[in-house]
């Protein structure tokens, strides 16, 4: 199951996360999902909304995400996935990423920011039906 990025969109993502530093960026995937491929066409910012510790941990509020449905509707779009940086951290899913992640067959996205300049990005698949039995698998990015 690759993820299917166009190179303009790649370097949007990886971008925001040299913006936010050292803040976490994140956002929201938009694009075609089959059985074989997940395929982004367009990318939405989100606000990091936690403003605890916004260097480590990222959320996406409930009213953004059914914004994007919406958007997405409107251009024929589905929620594929989202991306997140990680500040100084290696492009790996945390403890907290995992625990967060909810969307089954969606991408999660994540670049490791250093020094303000984008390193590795890693896509992790979330496979799985429910909480009990759900797992990330590293996800091979195509660039288009
Ligand atoms: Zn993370």
């Amino acid at each position: 199951m690759p993820l299917h990025i166009p190179r303009p969109l790649y370097d949007t993502l990886r971008a925001h996360g040299e913006e936010t530093y050292p803040h976490e960026c994140c956002g929201i995937l938009l694009g075609h999902a089959d059985e074989q491929n997940l395929t982004v066409a367009h990318l939405l910012r989100a606000g990091n909304t936690r403003t605890d510790s916004a260097h480590n941990r990222y959320h996406i509020a409930p009213q953004e995400l059914i914004a994007a449905q919406r958007e997405g509707r409107k251009l024929g779009l589905d929620i594929v996935g989202f991306y997140h940086s990680h500040p100084d951290h290696p492009a790996q899913w945390s403890t907290t990423d995992f625990a967060e992640a909810h969307w089954f067959g969606c991408a999660y996205v994540i670049t490791a920011v250093a020094n303000g300049t984008a390193q590795i990005t890693n896509s992790f698949f979330l496979i799985g039906t429910s909480e009990d039995n759900k797992a990330f698998i590293h996800q091979p990015i195509q660039l288009a």
